[in-house]
């Protein structure tokens, strides 16, 4: 088993017909970057910055920050590194400071409050383009709903580089700039974001959360949160839809990429780019190699057409089943 692990973390990740894939390592501390350099996986997916800043008291500095972000793209060698603008609220809150909400999943968080505090937001900004300039760094911004956001957070960023340039600091002033695909608002209305961003990436918990309205962390809900639910899955086939149409890289970024069912159903709905945990990465190429791109593709057709999540799985389940 360790072996084939070993293995495996070489092993490039391509179909039995013979369709590349893109596996990345979703990272929580920079900690982590050089074991998940490791794992095989091919850049990060997803660098969730907030837990630079969840139960502490203060927010980490500029410099503080660009280490940590130096660190996670010095570890993956010129591979791509996408680093998540903070996704601070919700579930995850620095100590202090933040106010108590009814409804924090509806709430004051992530682009919303980085965008009404412009200097914590362009402190972040400043930190991620100066770290571009160790690799191939592209910066995603969490719970999009409008295009709004996306233009208000681009003029950020070119007053972050100019107030670089104003220091004489080195920096890139190019850095690609994506979005989460992560409300049922971004996923309904996907194309209206294509002429504005390079790359949409998935955020299948957060997703599958807003669509169904059920809580992700609730255990009474547990049952309740179906991935597979025909409304996920139109959500995301339309999503892939439009950036084909588009040119533009998406991907999935969601803990759904790392499970064998859920692998098979995304890659038979064309998506070509996953980004798991590191420790999960060797199982989702496992199963990536283990399976045809075409025949995914064919039960994700017919599990699209299923009127519950329960038929859906069947379909892929049976033709999973076929393939291993
Ligand atoms: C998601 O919502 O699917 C996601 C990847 O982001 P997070 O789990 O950090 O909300
Ligand atoms: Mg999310």
């Amino acid at each position: 088993e360790v072996e084939e692990l070993r293995l495996l973390a070489s092993a490039e990740p391509v179909t039995l017909d013979g369709e590349p894939l893109v596996l990345r390592a979703n990272v929580d501390l920079p900690e982590e970057a050089e074991q998940a350099a490791n794992s095989g996986a091919d850049g990060v997916g997803l660098m969730r910055t907030e837990f630079l800043v969840v139960g502490r008291a203060t927010m980490p500095d500029e410099d503080e920050q660009y280490r940590a972000y130096a660190r996670v793209v010095d570890a993956f060698g010129g591979h791509p590194v996408v680093i998540r603008t903070f996704d601070v609220g919700g579930d995850k809150l620095p100590v202090g400071g933040f106010p108590v909400e009814p409804n924090p999943f509806l709430g004051w968080r992530a682009i919303r409050m980085c965008l009404d505090e412009p200097e914590l937001f362009k402190t972040q900004l400043r930190a991620l383009l100066r770290a571009a300039t160790h690799g191939d760094v592209r910066i995603m911004l969490p719970l999009v709903v409008t295009v709004e956001e996306v233009r208000e957070a681009r003029a950020l960023m070119e007053e972050s580089a100019a107030e670089l340039r104003a220091r004489g600091v080195p920096h890139r002033d190019d850095v690609a700039l994506g979005v989460m695909i992560e409300t049922p608002a971004a996923a309904v209305s996907v194309d209206t974001f294509a002429g504005e961003v390079a790359f949409f990436s998935i955020g299948t918990n957060d997703l599958v959360q807003y669509t169904l309205a059920v809580d992700r962390g609730n255990a009474l809900l547990a049952p309740r949160f179906t991935p597979l639910h025909p409304a996920v899955l139109r959500l995301i086939a339309r999503t892939v839809e439009v950036a084909h149409d588009n040119n533009i890289e998406v991907a999935v970024c969601g803990e759904m990429a790392s499970q064998p069912l859920m692998a098979f159903a995304l890659i038979g709905l064309g998506l070509r780019q996953l980004s798991v945990a590191a420790r999960n990465v060797p199982a989702v190429k496992r199963i990536v190699r283990g399976i045809h791109a075409s025949r995914a593709a064919d039960a994700a057709r017919r599990a699209l057409r299923a009127g519950t999540a329960a038929e859906a799985e069947r379909i892929l389940l049976e033709a999973l089943e076929r393939e291993l």
